[in-house]
């Protein structure tokens, strides 16, 4: 799969600190995108699945799959979510997408823990987050 990298964070918007898998490659188009250095899908590095596993961080209590978007790449981020659920069930395992909900494949609703859905839409940017009022965080257990 192509990345950017994968990073240990400390981020607000998660309940504890996590380690964030940057996929790279999106091409839904959103002005103002947050993060535009991963857009290209010919950017970044070829990593392994293991590479991955390997390269998270004992200590974070949650696995973010971001971007970029990771469903652009959807065979690939299946095959590592499956594998990180396997490799590390006390993690809670997080996807940034910008597909809507009811456009979300199956497998995403069984395999994570926590759902960010939708594009960025500027003119609805909140300041906060979600970046703007159309996304959704979607919880399972309380969402789906
Ligand atoms: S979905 Fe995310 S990564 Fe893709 S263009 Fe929109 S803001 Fe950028």
């Amino acid at each position: 799969m192509r990345l950017a990298g994968v990073v240990p964070e400390v981020v607000t918007c998660y309940p504890a600190m996590a380690t964030e898998v940057f996929f790279q490659g999106c091409d839904r188009g959103c002005k103002d995108c947050h993060n535009p250095s991963l857009l290209p899908f010919d950017g970044g590095e070829e990593w392994g699945i293991e590479q991955v596993v390997n390269a998270i961080d004992d200590w974070s209590g949650v696995i973010s799959l971001t971007g970029g978007d990771p469903l652009r790449q959807g065979a690939d981020c299946k095959a590592l979510a499956l594998r990180l659920r396997e490799c590390y069930p006390g993690k809670q395992l997080w996807l940034f997408t910008g597909e809507v909900p009811e456009r979300l494949p199956l497998w995403v609703y069984r395999v994570f823990d926590v759902i960010k859905t939708g594009p960025y839409i500027y003119y609805l940017a909140t300041g906060g987050f979600p970046a703007s009022s159309n996304q959704q965080l979607l919880q399972r257990g309380v969402h789906y």
